[in-house]
C-alpha cells in the first residue's frame, strides 16, 4: 500500500477519509494522521490550486453538482486531471452502507490523442445529469436511479427503500408577490438547504418547477421520515431573502415505499398522491403512502 503509485482511499458514510495510502495522501496533500471530509479536502486543494483541476469558476457550484453523483451509484469510473500534470483513471465503489473505496491509476500516457474527445463526452453527460438552475441532479438522473433501485435483480417484492416527492408550498404566491427572479432564488435556497441534509447514498433531484424528488435507498420508513422531518425544520428556519428578512417558506412531502419489481412511475405516482394529502391537511408536513396498502394512511400527528 505504501510503495505503490496506485492511489487508494476509503471514505465512510459521512464522506470522511478513513484510510489513504501514501500516493493518495500526496496527490491531495493530506497529512499522515489526518482524516478530512472529502468536501473539505477538495475545497482546500481548490483554494491552493493543488490536487484535482476544477475548471468551474465557482467551487460551491462544482461541489453541489459533484455531490449529486458521488456515492449514488454502486460503481463509478472517470478520468480526472491533477494540477501536477498527471491524468488519473479513478474508480469509486460504494457499499449499501455508504462506505466508498477509491482507487486511481496514472493514465497520463494512455490514449492521449482521444483525451479531448472523452472530456467533451464526460462534460456533456454531466450537463445532462445536472439541473441548470439549482445545480443539483436533473430529473433524468434521479429517474434513472429510481429505475435502477426498483429493477428486479434479486428477491422480488423485497423492500428497497423509500421515495419522496417534495413541493414548495404556495410558490405561486412567492412568484407573484416578489417576482420570478426572487422565486428562482428561493428555489436555489431550497436545493442547497435540502442537499446539506441528504445522506451519501440518497439522491435528490429537481423534477421540474418547484417539485423535487428524494430517493432514500435501503432506508426504513422511520429513517426516511426522520430525514424529511429535518428538512422540514431546516426550510422553516431558513430566511433566503436578504432584502425581506421576515420572509419564510415551507414545503410539503409525500412519501412512498418502493419494492423490488415495482413500476417506478407507480412509486412516483403513490408519492405524489401522498403529497396531495399533505397539501390538503394544511401543508408544511409529510404524508405517507405505505406500499402494502393502496389507501393513504392517516398521520397520527
Ligand atoms: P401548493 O402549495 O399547492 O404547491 O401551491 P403552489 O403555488 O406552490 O403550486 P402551483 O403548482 O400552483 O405553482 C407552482 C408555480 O411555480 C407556478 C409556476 O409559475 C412556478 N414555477 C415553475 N417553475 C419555475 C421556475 O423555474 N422559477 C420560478 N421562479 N417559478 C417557477
Ligand atoms: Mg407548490
Ligand atoms: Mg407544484
Amino acid at each position: 500500500m505504501e510503495k505503490t503509485d496506485v492511489l487508494v482511499g476509503v471514505f465512510d458514510e459521512t464522506d470522511r477519509l478513513r484510510f489513504a495510502n501514501r500516493a493518495f495522501r500526496a496527490a491531495w496533500s493530506v497529512a499522515p494522521q489526518e482524516m478530512p471530509l472529502w468536501s473539505d479536502m477538495m475545497r482546500r486543494n481548490y483554494a491552493a490550486a493543488r490536487g484535482t483541476i476544477i475548471s468551474s469558476g465557482d467551487f460551491e457550484t462544482w461541489l453541489r453538482s459533484t455531490l449529486g453523483r458521488r456515492g449514488k451509484t454502486g460503481f463509478r469510473a472517470f478520468e480526472t486531471d491533477l494540477h501536477d500534470g498527471r491524468w488519473l483513471w479513478m474508480t469509486e465503489t460504494t457499499q449499501e452502507n455508504g462506505w466508498m473505496l477509491c482507487v486511481a491509476s496514472d493514465i497520463t500516457t494512455v490514449r492521449v490523442d482521444e483525451r479531448a474527445l472523452r472530456q467533451d463526452r464526460d462534460n456533456a453527460i454531466k450537463v445532462d445529469q445536472t439541473d441548470e438552475l439549482t445545480g443539483i441532479s436533473s430529473r433524468r438522473f434521479v429517474m434513472a436511479r429510481l429505475r435502477a433501485l426498483t429493477a428486479t435483480s434479486g428477491e422480488a417484492w423485497s423492500d428497497v427503500g423509500h421515495v419522496a416527492v417534495l413541493d414548495i408550498d404556495n410558490f405561486k404566491y412567492i412568484n407573484d408577490r416578489f417576482g420570478h427572479a426572487t422565486g428562482d432564488a428561493v428555489l436555489k435556497n431550497f436545493a442547497v438547504t435540502l442537499q446539506r441534509l441528504v445522506r451519501k447514498t440518497d439522491i435528490l433531484g429537481r423534477v421540474g418547477g418547484e417539485e423535487f424528488i428524494l430517493i432514500l435507498p435501503h432506508t426504513s420508513l422511520a429513517e426516511a421520515e426522520a430525514v424529511i422531518d429535518q428538512m422540514l425544520a431546516a426550510v422553516r428556519r431558513s430566511r433566503p431573502l436578504p432584502q425581506e428578512v421576515s420572509f419564510r417558506y415551507t414545503f410539503s412531502a409525500g412519501l412512498a415505499g418502493a419494492r423490488q419489481g415495482d413500476d417506478p412511475d407507480e412509486v412516483y405516482r403513490r408519492a405524489d398522491l401522498a403529497l396531495y394529502a399533505a397539501k390538503m391537511r394544511g401543508r408544511d408536513q409529510i404524508a405517507i403512502d405505505l406500499p402494502a396498502s393502496p389507501r393513504l394512511t392517516q398521520d397520527p400527528g
